[in-house]
This record gives structure tokens, C-alpha cells and sequence, in this order.
């Protein structure tokens, strides 16, 4: 028999991002992250105030992955909440990462008690989505996230995907505009668990 399935975001979902990027910014290229806009590029600066080129944005989150992901803890509640999950659903990690860190992000997971299968993503999620349902046919699916553009994605590929617009991380409370597409706005994972619990009874 079909079980439910649980796709769910990383970066600021699972794991803090905002603050131990921010902190590998300071320790390893002397730039200052102040979040003040949702534009996370046009927050970094150097010792001189000057704000960095968006073009070196992409190096430096690359390299955030490649030396500094054991930095990020997890989210408060997020492993027991998903374990609770797991007894009962498939649960998938759909993370907006390069492919060569998509490993790391797999083993950097189970280490700390969320051992769940990880694809690497690159754009919009709703297509990925649809094909995760078409992979395990599951009775019923949510999907968890804290950037509203793929819940837009999500509720336009897979309408009937039960979408849980989240953001775990207090400083980009502010930042992020409400995800209009989304079922469901919770910040978190205890009362998450409970929404989704009833939402997979119902
Ligand atoms: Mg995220």
C-alpha cells in the first residue's frame, strides 16, 4: 500500500542557514552579512561598508557548501518531527543545491538524525515535485518550504500537493513576503507535525 509523502526544503527549513553563513562570511572572507532585504547578495560587505558584486555570490555560497556545512545546525524540532513522519511516510529532502554537494548535504543529514534520501535541485520545485509523485505514487503528499516562488511552482504543477509555507529562522521572518500559494503558513516543526498529522487523518 501507498504511504504519504513528505518532501521537504532545506536551508532555513532543516538546517539554519542565515547566521552560519553569515558567520563563515566574517571568519573567512572578512564581510559582514546584515539582513535587511531578502536580496541576501545585496546584504554582504566588506570591511570598507562596500556592498559585494552579485557575481561573486554564487563563489561564495559554494564554498559555504564546500567547507563550512557541518556549521549548520539543525532547526528545533525538525529531526524528531520528520522521524515521527518517517514511521508512517517516504520522506525526501528537495534542496536547491549543486549536485557535487548534494552528497555531502545526504551524509552532513544522517549525521546529525535525519537520514533521508536528498536530490539537488536548480530552479523552481514544482516539476521535481510532480515527478517524486510519479516515482512513489504516494496517498497523499505535502511539500515544506520558506521561499514562496516554489510553492507558486508547486501549486502549479501539483495543485493537490498540500503545501506548508515555513520559515524556521527568526531573522528572515521579516524578509520573506507571505507565500500566497501556500495551504498553510507555520514557522514550527512541533506545530507543523501536529498540521500535518491532521492533515494526512482528514
Ligand atoms: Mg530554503
Amino acid at each position: 500500500m501507498s504511504r504519504p509523502l513528505i518532501v521537504s526544503d532545506c536551508d532555513g527549513v532543516l538546517l539554519e542557514f542565515a547566521d552560519p553563513f553569515a558567520a563563515y562570511l566574517q571568519s573567512v572572507h572578512d564581510l559582514t552579512m546584515k539582513l535587511e532585504s531578502f536580496s541576501l547578495a545585496g546584504n554582504i560587505r566588506d570591511a570598507d561598508g562596500v556592498a559585494v558584486a552579485p557575481e561573486r555570490f554564487p563563489a561564495l555560497l559554494d564554498g559555504f557548501f564546500t567547507t563550512h556545512m557541518p556549521t549548520q545546525t539543525p532547526i528545533a524540532n525538525a529531526p524528531g518531527s520528520l522521524a515521527e513522519l518517517a514511521r508512517h511516510c517516504d520522506v525526501v529532502v528537495l534542496t536547491n543545491i549543486a549536485d557535487h554537494h548534494a552528497e555531502t548535504r545526504t551524509l552532513e543529514l544522517a549525521r546529525i538524525g535525519m537520514p533521508y534520501r536528498v536530490i539537488g535541485n536548480n530552479g523552481p520545485k514544482g516539476r521535481p515535485i510532480q515527478a517524486l509523485l510519479e516515482e512513489y505514487q504516494p496517498s497523499a503528499a505535502i511539500f515544506i518550504d520558506d521561499l514562496p516562488p516554489h510553492h507558486s511552482s508547486a501549486k502549479k504543477h501539483v495543485p493537490h500537493v498540500h503545501c506548508v509555507h515555513m520559515v524556521a529562522e527568526e531573522s528572515l521572518r521579516g524578509l520573506i513576503p507571505d507565500a500566497t500559494d501556500a495551504d498553510a503558513r507555520i514557522d514550527d516543526w512541533a506545530a507543523a507535525l501536529a498540521h500535518i498529522q491532521r492533515v494526512l487523518k482528514g
